[in-house]
C-alpha cells in the first residue's frame, strides 16, 4: 500500500533532477575549505540574507545546537517560547553542550511580544540569578502549529535584545514557509537576528543539511564547534549541491503545501472524531480529537484508509503538506479525513 505520508515535510525524497544535480556536483574537502559546492550555497544564503558568512551543517539540530554555544557561557539563561524546538526536541542539548538555563515563556502558538521577554530578563547586578543572555524564536512556530511571527513583534524584541546587550537566533526550519506567508523578505529577517539557522530538509525538500547564518566572527567560531561535535564533513558539495537546488526550485511550491494545508483543515472540521482544528498560516495542521477517543486507535483507522499522522502531545494530532504530496492525494485524503 502507498501511504499518503502527513507524519512530516521531512520525508520527502529527491526526485530525478535534484539527484542529477547532486551526482554532477563540484566536491572537496570541506574540511580544507575545498568544496565549492558547500561553499556556493554558503555564500548564496549569506547574500540572500544579507549577512556576512555562512556554516552548512547536517541537521537544523546541530545549527540551533551550534548558535546557542556561540552566543553563551555556562551558567548563562536562555529565553525562548515552552513550546520551542530548541527546549523540547533537542534531546536537552541546551543544558548538554552549552549547560544553559532556560527561561519559558507561555506564548501565543509559539510566538512572544519583547513585553513578555522584558518580564524574563534578571537583573545582571544580582548575582543569585543567572545571566541573561540569548532569545530564540522559532518561524514558523512547529508545536505552534506553523503559526507565522509578526514581523513588527520580532523587530521589538530585536531592539529590545540589542539595548539589554543579549543576542537573538533564529530558528528558522521553516522560515520560508513564513516568507511564503506574509511576503517578508530574507534581508527583513537577517536584519533582526544576530544568527538564523534554516532547515533545507523541510518543505525545501533536500535529503539533509541546514545553513546557519550570521556575522563572520561568530561564524568562524561556530565552524570551530562543528567540527568539535562531529558535524565538520569531507565531500558534502553532494548534500549541498541538493540544497542549491531546492532553494532555486523548491520555494516557489511552498504555497501549494498550504493550500493544502488548509483544504486538510476544511476537511478536518467535518470529522466526526475530531474536537476541534487550528487554522494553519503554512503547512502544518494540528487538530484535537473529542474526548473518549484513542488517538492510537484514531491514527491505526487512518492508517488502515491509507493515511499517516503523528501524534503531538496527549491529546493532538499533527499533519504536515510537502513537495510529495500531490493535489490529487489530498483530495483523497480529504475524503477519507471528513468521514473518519
Ligand atoms: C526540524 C526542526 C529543526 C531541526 O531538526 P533536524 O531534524 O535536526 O534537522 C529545528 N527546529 C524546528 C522548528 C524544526 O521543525
Amino acid at each position: 500500500m502507498t501511504y499518503i505520508d502527513l507524519r512530516s515535510d521531512t520525508v520527502t525524497k529527491p526526485g530525478p533532477e535534484m539527484l542529477k544535480t547532486m551526482l554532477e556536483a563540484p566536491v572537496g574537502d570541506d574540511v580544507f575549505g575545498e568544496d565549492p559546492s558547500v561553499r556556493a550555497l554558503e555564500e548564496l544564503l549569506a547574500n540572500m540574507f544579507h549577512k556576512e558568512a555562512a556554516l552548512f551543517c547536517p541537521s537544523g539540530t546541530m545549527t540551533n545546537q551550534i548558535a546557542i554555544k556561540v552566543h553563551t557561557r555556562p551558567a548563562d539563561e536562555v529565553i525562548c517560547d515552552e513550546t520551542a524546538h530548541v527546549y523540547n526536541f533537542e534531546g536537552g542539548g541546551i543544558a548538554f553542550n552549552s549547560g544553559c538555563s532556560v527561561k519559558l515563556i507561555h506564548g501565543d502558538q509559539g510566538r512572544f511580544t519583547s513585553d513578555q521577554v522584558d518580564s524574563c530578563i534578571n537583573d545582571p547586578s544580582n548575582y543569585h540569578l543567572a545571566r541573561t543572555r540569548l532569545v530564540v524564536a522559532e518561524n514558523t512556530s512547529n508545536k505552534g502549529g506553523g503559526s507565522v511571527w509578526n514581523l513588527n513583534d520580532l523587530q521589538d524584541i530585536s531592539l529590545l535584545c540589542k539595548k539589554q546587550g543579549f543576542a537573538f537566533h533564529l530558528d528558522g526550519a521553516r522560515l520560508f514557509n513564513a516568507m511564503t506567508f506574509d511576503g517578508s523578505r530574507p534581508e527583513e529577517h537577517g536584519k533582526i537576528f544576530d544568527s538564523i539557522s534554516i532547515c533545507l530538509s523541510k518543505g525545501l525538500g533536500s535529503p539533509a543539511g541546514s545553513v546557519l547564518l550570521g556575522p563572520k566572527d561568530f561564524i568562524t567560531e561556530a565552524r570551530r564547534v562543528r567540527k568539535l561535535l562531529g558535524g565538520a564533513m569531507r565531500q558534502s558539495g553532494y548534500l549541498a549541491a541538493a540544497g542549491i537546488y531546492a532553494l532555486k526550485n523548491n520555494v516557489a511550491g511552498l504555497v501549494n503545501d498550504h493550500t493544502h494545508a488548509l483544504e486538510l483543515y476544511n476537511a478536518l472540521k467535518k470529522a466526526p472524531s475530531v474536537a476541534n482544528v487550528t487554522q494553519p498560516q503554512t503547512n502544518i495542521v494540528l487538530y484535537k480529537l473529542k474526548s473518549g477517543i484513542s488517538t492510537a486507535d484514531y491514527l491505526a483507522r487512518l492508517k488502515e484508509r491509507g493515511i499517516l499522522a503523528i501524534p503531538f502531545g496527549p491529546d493532538s494530532i499533527r499533519m504536515v503538506t510537502h513537495l510529495d504530496i500531490s493535489q490529487q492525494q489530498i483530495s483523497q485524503a480529504c475524503t477519507t479525513l471528513s468521514t473518519t
